[in-house]
C-alpha cells in the first residue's frame, strides 16, 4: 500500500481564500496585532509572514515590536490598551518573551475573546468543558485535514503522541469532541507501538526526529505528523539542514492510508488557522456566525 498525501500547503491556500472570501463579506475589517518582543531572527520571520498573510486575506494588521529588556508592566499595559482597542479583533504575543516576563501571566491578560492562539486558560476550559473557544492554530490545523479527508471522525479510535499544552492536550479535546475514543500517549506510556497501531488516526507531536517507526502504524490509518525536527544535510552544502517530521515517512507511506508530509503538512496550517481564529474573533465580537468550516 501506498498512502494518499494529505496536502497541508494546498489546503492551508484554500483556507485562505475561504478567509479572504468571508472578510470580504464583512462589513469591519478583522484586526490582528502581533507583538514581538526582542530581536530573535526566527521570531522575525515568523511575524513577517503572519503580517504578510494577514493583510493578503484583507484583515489589518498590526505590529508592536518591542525592546528585548521591556518590563512586564509595559508589556501588561500594551494588551491592556490592545484588549479595549475596538479595531483589534485578535491578540497574538510571539513565544517565547524573554525571562524578566511571566509568560503565562501575559497569555492570560488577553482577553479571551482575542486570544486568537487559544491559550489563555478560560478558552482550554472552554474547550474542554464543550463551550465554544478559539482553539490552539496547530491542533486546529489538524482537525481541518482530519475532517477534510476522513469526512467524519466519530467513533474512530485515535492515538495522540505528546501531551503539551499548545498541541498534544488540546488535539486530544478537539478529536474527543468529534467523538473519537482517544488515548494521549507520552513518554511513560509502556508499549507504544502496539497503542500506535491500534489508532485508525495517529497524531504525532513529540519532538523526535523519525520517532513514529512504519511497523508502528495500522494498515490504513490516517497519520498526521505534527513534528518539525532540523537535521543536519551536510550533503546540501556546508552548515544546511533538512526537515524531517516525528513520523519515519518513507516506512509510513507503506503502512497508513493518508499521512501527512514534513515540510508541507501541519505546518503551513498553522498560519491559516491563525487567520482563521482571527475571523471566527471578528464574528463573535460583532453577533455573526462564524463560518463553521473554518472552526474547532
Ligand atoms: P513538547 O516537547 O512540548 O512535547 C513533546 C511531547 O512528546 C511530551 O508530551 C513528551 O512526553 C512526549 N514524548 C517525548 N518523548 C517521548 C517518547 N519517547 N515516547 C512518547 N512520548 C514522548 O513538544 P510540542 O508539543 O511543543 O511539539 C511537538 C512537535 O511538534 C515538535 O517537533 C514541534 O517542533 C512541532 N510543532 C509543530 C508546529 C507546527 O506548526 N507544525 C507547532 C508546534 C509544534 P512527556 O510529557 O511525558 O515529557
Amino acid at each position: 500500500m501506498s498512502a494518499r498525501l494529505i496536502d497541508g500547503k494546498a489546503f492551508a491556500a484554500g483556507i485562505r481564500v475561504r478567509v479572504a472570501e468571508s472578510v470580504d463579506s464583512l462589513a469591519i475589517r478583522p484586526g490582528l496585532a502581533v507583538v514581538l518582543v526582542g530581536t530573535d531572527p526566527a521570531s522575525q520571520v515568523y511575524v513577517r509572514n503572519k503580517a504578510k498573510q494577514t493583510a493578503e486575506t484583507g484583515m489589518v494588521s498590526f505590529k508592536h515590536e518591542l525592546p528585548e529588556d521591556v518590563s512586564e508592566a509595559e508589556l501588561l499595559a500594551l494588551i491592556d490598551r490592545l484588549n479595549a482597542d475596538p479595531e483589534v479583533h485578535g491578540i497574538l504575543v510571539q513565544l517565547p518573551l524573554p525571562s524578566q516576563i511571566d509568560s503565562g501571566k501575559v497569555i492570560n491578560a488577553i482577553d479571551v475573546a482575542k486570544d486568537v492562539d487559544g491559550f489563555t486558560i478560560q478558552n482550554v476550559g472552554r474547550l474542554t468543558t464543550g463551550l465554544p473557544a478559539l482553539v490552539p492554530c496547530t491542533p486546529l490545523g489538524c482537525l481541518l485535514m482530519l475532517r477534510h479527508h476522513l469526512g467524519h471522525l466519530s467513533g474512530l479510535n485515535a492515538v495522540v503522541v505528546g501531551r503539551s499544552n499548545i498541541v498534544g492536550k488540546p488535539m486530544a479535546s478537539l478529536l474527543l469532541r468529534e467523538h473519537c475514543t482517544v488515548t494521549i500517549a507520552h513518554s511513560r506510556t509502556g508499549d507504544l507501538p502496539a497503542l500506535c497501531r491500534s489508532a485508525e488516526i495517529l497524531v504525532a507531536a513529540v519532538g523526535r526526529p523519525e520517532f513514529v517507526q512504519g511497523d508502528w502504524i495500522g494498515e490504513g490509518a490516517t497519520v498526521i505528523d505534527v513534528g518539525i525536527n532540523r537535521l543536519p544535510a551536510p550533503e546540501r552544502g556546508e552548515g544546511k539542514t533538512r526537515i524531517v517530521g516525528d513520523v519515519a515517512f518513507s516506512q509510513a507511506v507503506g503502512h497508513a492510508g493518508a499521512i501527512t508530509p514534513v515540510p508541507g503538512g501541519v505546518g503551513p496550517m498553522t498560519i491559516a488557522c491563525l487567520l482563521a481564529n482571527t475571523l471566527t474573533a471578528c464574528c463573535r465580537a460583532n453577533g455573526i456566525e462564524p463560518p463553521a468550516d473554518l472552526t474547532g
